[in-house]
């Protein structure tokens, strides 16, 4: 239910707040943030809150510095860790506008919002349910960081271990900022985890992905721990990743229209998005595994796609398609999208997989014959696979070559996402290594 401005206002009052954080995410996804004294809250609901975007990172040109921020009044919470003692502070994350009261085409939830539009028009309601993987790490005797916890819990192990009371907090304190959590595990790696949330529209779940790995990062630091959504930390073992659950609901019946009643089983909107996924999987991973870190995860071995193909049992393919069970609500009928790592910006991870899915829609597609063998031991070019980009360079050049992906992107965040990414490629591509060190300097 949308909140009113009267409610807000009283909330504000019951709960005591002295300061706002006004948040809102550059084109990576990381939280940007403005305080205000709550002397300020009544100006900045009725006329926004200015700021200099020229002071973001790729946010803006000099010339089009001013900006001005408009609080989305449902997704006020308090934040606890900064509520401690005496100053009681609240956040709301803002839609970014300019001068001329028009949509800032550089703000990543407007083009995520405009995507959503484009299914609003097909009737669809565009609902997701992304599972982040993380790590937490304790800073060792000399500053490095060691894998928590230091016994051998594996995959949903029952351990009354440290990290389990760590991720209680978390659980309570996501609670807080109106996150449902359905579940919280250990993960295969050590001192890996998983807290899954419930599904919900995908504007709303890339607000809750953002807060999500804020809320992780303050719990553990206030534990004295590190928590890393960087996607593969340590070789060797799995890497976390961020599958994200999909599927198109009607906006005027509710009705999940992924699920076909007739045969019980996928509907033929969802092949046709699945095939869209598929068919832009290659132009979107630059967006979805976002570092040059992200390759070191889409490996052969680790639970991580390497290859475009779908199955349903099959956790080496790209999309999964979950088997529901019998009894189960028609619901959670559901495609997974397995590429996708916790590194990446939600809201344009969300607004590229969308455009995907809707051109498939458009164009009706279909999906090439399900892969259920194990992936990692085929030939991809005997059994017709096309491969994922194996570095971000690659996946940069995709990139360039898929226009849906880049108009998902619009064409402001689209030149500067190429523009960062190819710095971060370049940056990479000229260092030494301490592998090349190792394995050369003695021989060569
Ligand atoms: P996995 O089996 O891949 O580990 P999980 O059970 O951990 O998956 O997570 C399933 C996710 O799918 C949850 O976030 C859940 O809310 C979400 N989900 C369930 N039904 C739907 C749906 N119809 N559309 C999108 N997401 C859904
Ligand atoms: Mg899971
Ligand atoms: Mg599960
Ligand atoms: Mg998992
Ligand atoms: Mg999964």
């Amino acid at each position: 239910m949308p909140v009113t401005k009267e409610e807000i206002l009283a909330k504000i009052v019951e709960q005591k707040v002295q300061f706002i954080n006004l948040q809102f995410t550059d084109i990576v996804g990381i939280i940007k943030n403005v305080t205000i004294p709550v002397s300020q809250i009544h100006e900045a609901l009725d006329h926004g809150v200015w700021f200099d975007g020229s002071s973001i990172e790729g946010f803006a040109r000099i010339a089009e510095s001013d900006m001005y921020l408009v609080p989305d009044l449902n997704t006020y919470a308090v934040i606890p860790w900064e509520s401690t003692g005496d100053y009681i502070t609240a956040r709301f994350i803002c839609d970014v506008y300019t001068p001329d009261d028009q949509p800032f085409a550089g703000d990543p939830r407007h083009v995520l919002k405009r995507t959503l539009a484009q299914a609003a028009e097909l009737g669809f309601i565009y609902n997701t349910g992304p599972e982040l993987e993380f790590f937490l790490f304790k800073p060792g005797p000399n500053g490095e960081l060691i894998p928590l916890p230091h016994d051998a819990a594996g995959y949903f192990d029952v351990s009354t271990d440290y990290a389990t009371h760590i991720r209680r907090q978390m659980v309570a304190s996501l609670q807080t900022f109106g996150i449902k959590v359905e579940a919280s595990h250990h993960e295969v790696a050590i001192g890996q985890h998983e807290i899954d949330f419930e599904y919900g529209d995908a504007l709303t779940t890339a607000d809750h992905t953002v807060t999500f790995r804020t809320v992780l990062k303050a719990i553990a630091q206030l534990n004295g721990l590190h928590a890393t959504f960087m996607p593969k930390p340590i070789a060797g073992i799995n890497g976390s990743g961020m599958h994200v659950h999909q599927s198109l609901s009607s906006i005027v019946t509710g009705r999940n229209e992924f699920h076909d009643h007739e045969t019980n089983n996928l509907s033929l909107l969802a092949q046709h998005f699945t095939a869209g996924l598929l068919d832009h999987a290659l132009g979107m991973t630059a967006v979805l595994a976002p570092l040059v870190n992200s390759y070191k995860r889409l490996v052969p071995g680790y639970e991580a796609p390497i290859y475009v193909s779908w199955g349903r049992t099959n956790r080496s393919a790209l999309v999964r398609i979950p088997r529901i069970s019998a009894g189960r609500s028609n619901q959670a009928t559901r495609i997974e999208l397995r590429c996708p790592d916790p590194s990446a910006n939600p809201y344009l991870a969300f607004s590229v997989m969308l455009a995907a899915g809707l051109d498939g829609i458009k164009r009706k597609l279909m999906p090439p014959p399900s892969a259920e063998e194990d992936l990692y031991h085929v030939d991809p070019i005997a059994r017709g696979l096309k491969t994922l980009p194996v570095s971000l360079g690659e996946a940069l050049e995709e990139l360039k070559r898929d226009s849906v992906i880049q108009e998902a992107l619009g064409e402001h965040i689209y030149e500067r996402y190429i523009e960062a990414k190819t710095q971060e490629w370049d940056a990479y591509r000229r260092h030494v290594s301490q592998w090349e060190l190792d394995r050369y300097l003695p021989i060569y």
